[in-house]
């Protein structure tokens, strides 16, 4: 059997921590490939499970902290053994041949295995071009359409020919924990995926006004959660009933603070529900001056509500680019399914753009605001995902 050798960057280099990121990388690893043999050496992970190569790409490339990985086969540190081995290799996959140009490329992690790298690749393809032929000429250093790769470890010789790519960031769970917004848009689900990839554990509050907004835009909601828990182990949702608050603010305010008060009083119930179930911070997926709401003033309103701290990754981004990454990340498709949000519905065509803190302030005076706040946490819904 192939065995999957896994790379991780960045974790590298946190000297000190290093293990600790190192252990919740496999731990993570396992509960995603509970039945895989996993094994940590210096600056590599190597797993061994029998599952289609499909599956193993499909988990793999979802595991933040992994920078790459490729199936490799094991052979003894010999030089005879290692050219015999992709002889072997190449005989049975005629596949594998079938390049214009290819190059063998080398890296000893052990320097003490006799042979340098660049003159081990140069041996490799002058022996290979010896038993094919019509490899004669291929040789192209820059850029080939194959590669064969050999690395030498302490243990064993690698060999392999592709190399996939991870999502990056560091292991989740190595950072805390955080309490994403999650409504059904597109920046939202990127947001929180940004905060998973760099380590920490995101779950995710959800404002159900229903029946402004219908149950599918909550299946929606619950949906692209569903997605980006691929990224982690598991996940649990928050689902909060809006619809009272949404109507109090409607019958009681000027609507052009409509949005904004909104804003405050999810902020309010995310911070309430993030302290009362120890989440280190917020997320949202702002960016500055997007709409009325996420100008820097409007934002400075909603942010006052909040005792936790409120990252914004997509701060600034431009639309183009968050799109992109939801694509790359599967949640886009979902995302622009045309289910209502509470906050599309009733945005007033003037709203404030430039709100002073003490307006608003003032402007809540007039609703029941906490009262109704107390209430809706009281009623959430907790879905574990
Ligand atoms: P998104 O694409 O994430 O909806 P957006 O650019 O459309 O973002 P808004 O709809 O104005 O912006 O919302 C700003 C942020 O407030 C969202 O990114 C999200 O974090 C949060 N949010 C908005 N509506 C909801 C909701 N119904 N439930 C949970 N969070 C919400
Ligand atoms: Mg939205």
């Amino acid at each position: 059997m192939e065995i999957t050798l896994i790379r991780y960057g960045e974790l590298a280099l946190k000297k000190g921590n290093r293990k600790y990121f190192e252990k919740v990388l496999v731990q993570n690893i396992k509960a995603k490939l509970p039945k895989a043999n996993i094994q940590r050496q210096t600056g590599r992970i190597f797993c061994e499970v029998d599952l289609p190569k499909e599956e193993i790409i499909a988990i793999l490339s979802k595991i933040p902290g992994i920078t790459s990985f490729s199936f490799a086969t094991r052979v003894e540190r010999d030089f005879t053994a290692i050219k015999d081995k992709w002889f072997e290799i190449l005989s049975s996959n005629p596949e594998l041949r079938s390049f214009d140009n290819f190059k063998f490329e080398s890296k000893r992690a052990d320097k003490s295995f006799e042979i340098h790298s660049d003159e081990l690749s140069k041996l490799l393809a002058e022996d290979m071009i010896q038993k094919f032929p019509e490899f004669a000429g291929k040789v192209k250093l820059k850029d080939p359409d194959m590669t064969f790769y050999t690395e030498i470890r302490h243990d064993f010789a690698y060999l392999f020919t592709e190399r996939f790519k991870g999502v990056g960031g560091l292991p989740v769970g190595t950072a805390g924990k955080a309490l994403a917004l999650l409504s059904g848009g597109i920046d939202s689900p990127v947001a929180s995926y940004m905060i998973m990839k760099r380590g920490m554990k995101v779950d995710f509050i959800y404002f159900h006004a229903y029946p402004f907004t219908p149950e599918q835009s909550k299946e929606k909601v619950l949906e692209l959660a569903r997605i980006l828990t691929k990224y982690e182990m598991k996940s649990r949702m928050f689902v909060i009933p809006f619809t009272e608050i949404q109507t109090e603010i409607r019958r009681s305010t000027d609507p052009r603070y409509l949005t904004l008060l909104m804003r405050r009083a999810m902020m309010k119930i995310a911070s309430e529900i993030g302290k009362s179930y120890k989440y280190d911070a917020l997320i949202t997926g702002e960016a500055l001056s997007q709409v009325a709401s996420q100008t820097i003033k409007s934002m400075i309103c909603s942010n006052e509500q909040s005792e936790l701290f409120v990252l914004r990754p997509l701060i600034g981004f431009d639309k183009e680019e968050t799109v992109a990454i939801a694509k790359k990340i599967g949640t886009y498709e979902t995302s622009i399914l045309p289910y209502a949000d509470c906050c599309s519905l009733f945005v007033p065509p003037n709203p404030i753009i430039k709100p002073d803190l003490s307006d608003v302030v003032a402007v809540e005076r007039n609703l029941n605001a906490s009262l109704l706040i107390e209430k809706a946490i009281g009623e959430k819904e907790i879905i574990d995902i």
